[in-house]
């Protein structure tokens, strides 16, 4: 069996196993002892154990790669070029995926009639202003960069180590050489992983539905399924069509060789500990040059959240609904905005999101505690909008390599079980 397919059996097989133990009452620990001793001492303990072991790669990997590929980026290509082209791609597709979110929720109107008198209650963090974010990109400590995993700082390290051996000529060179090897090295870490993560994904994913099911779907089905909707419609329509105006590729072949990671980011809601799997996979499936990938996969991981980004603008509306308020054009134009800000300097984990949410909803003076009516079902669109985030890093990386010359267009057609 391929390891996709692999994988992909894993987590239907974790999908149903969790349903079954939700339906025998596995969402309340006190009703069933058993499922609840399985679900906390072996899916749970296996199913962390495999998050922590890709997040375990994250840093080690994306330095050495970044460093190896900007160093090895030579006269031909320019540094600034490819970082100018790829922030920009990734600002447009977000602010495309708002604007989109915003529409169609007002078409839909899924608000509307909602009973804001029984909310969870959301506690609110504050969120960076943009001068923050901006100062925070730059790292005063490298090795608290790593040890935190803050992944901007992180790429502005590596990128300047890159930029110094290059040019520092013979000893530069011998350096090179030693981070080429340890990149090697921790590519092997990554495979063997890899092939770990049908057990992995089957623990996660077993566990998390025993204890949601879909029960609190039903509630909120207008909601849910309208992001459904826009997710799959930026992801089929609008992903596709950049891919095909800047490349002229098979948009169908993008998501077939993205499978992996897609896989990956689905069980893990986590963009971030997901890179090592989209990093391979954009290098060795979509024929993306390392130069071009080890930075446009780590910093799209971190800024780049379009999935996250049409939530925020669905739920934006959904709560001016539910509270019977109105939206103003520049209210809606601020929403476009401050999400697309928003996204830049959160890191990809699961629930961020939410938290940016709130930075939205202050910024347009909407009750913060609306989110509480969303957050039943937070948990299970953060899977699907996770998916939606690397796929747009994948294709941004495509078209950036590609108009770098820089991506191996055999690769590409080739690959993709
Ligand atoms: N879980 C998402 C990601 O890692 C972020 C979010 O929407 O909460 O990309």
């Amino acid at each position: 069996m391929q390891l996709s397919t692999k994988i992909l059996a894993g987590m239907s097989a974790g999908i149903i196993v969790g349903l079954l133990f939700n339906a025998l009452g596995g969402s309340d620990p006190d009703e069933s002892v058993l499922i609840t001793w399985i679900v906390e001492n072996i899916f749970d303990v296996i199913g962390k154990i495999f998050v922590v072991s890709l997040k375990l790669l994250v840093v080690p990997l994306v330095f050495f790669s970044l460093v190896c590929g900007s160093a090895s980026m030579g006269e031909d290509i320019k540094m600034g070029q490819v970082a100018i082209k790829t922030i920009l791609l990734y600002l447009l597709t977000t602010a495309i995926a708002v604007s989109i979110a915003l529409l169609v929720a007002n078409i839909v109107d899924p608000g509307v009639g909602i009973n804001t008198g029984t909310i969870d209650s959301f506690e609110v963090k504050t969120a960076p202003s943009v001068k923050e974010v901006l100062i925070g990109i730059f790292p005063d400590n490298p090795f608290r960069a790593m040890v935190d995993g803050n992944m901007l700082q992180i790429i502005v390290f590596a990128i300047l180590v890159g930029v110094a051996i290059l040019k520092t000529g013979d000893p530069g060179k011998t350096v090179l050489r030693g981070c080429v090897l340890i990149n090697e090295v921790i590519m092997k870490m990554v495979f063997m992983l890899i092939n770990l993560a049908p057990y992995g994904v089957f623990c996660l994913l077993a566990k998390l539905f025993t204890r949601e099911g879909f029960s609190a779907i039903v509630n909120l089905a207008i909601y849910f399924s309208t992001i459904v909707f826009v997710l799959s419609f930026h992801a089929a329509v609008i992903y596709s069509a950049i891919l095909y105006i800047f490349t002229g590729l098979n948009p169908l072949k993008l998501f077939k060789n993205m499978r992996p990671a897609m896989l990956f980011a689905f069980s893990t809601s986590s963009s971030n500990a997901t890179i090592p799997v989209t990093l391979t996979t954009a290098r060795n499936r979509l024929g993306a040059d390392n130069s071009i990938a080890s930075f446009t996969i780590p910093l799209g991981a971190t800024v780049n959240m379009d999935g996250t980004a049409i939530m925020q603008g669905i739920a934006t509306v959904f709560i001016a609904q539910a509270y019977g308020l109105e939206l103003s054009m520049i209210q809606y134009v601020s929403v476009v905005a401050t999400a697309t800000l928003a996204s830049i300097g959160t890191a990809g984990v699961p629930g961020v999101g939410l938290i940016t949410l709130a930075m939205v909803l202050q910024q347009v003076g909407l009750p913060v505690e609306g989110i509480g009516l969303i957050i039943g079902v937070d948990r299970l669109l953060d899977m699907l909008r996770t998916v939606v985030n690397i796929s747009g890093d994948g294709m941004v990386t495509t078209v950036v390599a590609s108009s770098e010359k820089r991506l191996d267009r055999a690769v590409f057609n080739s690959s993709g079980d």
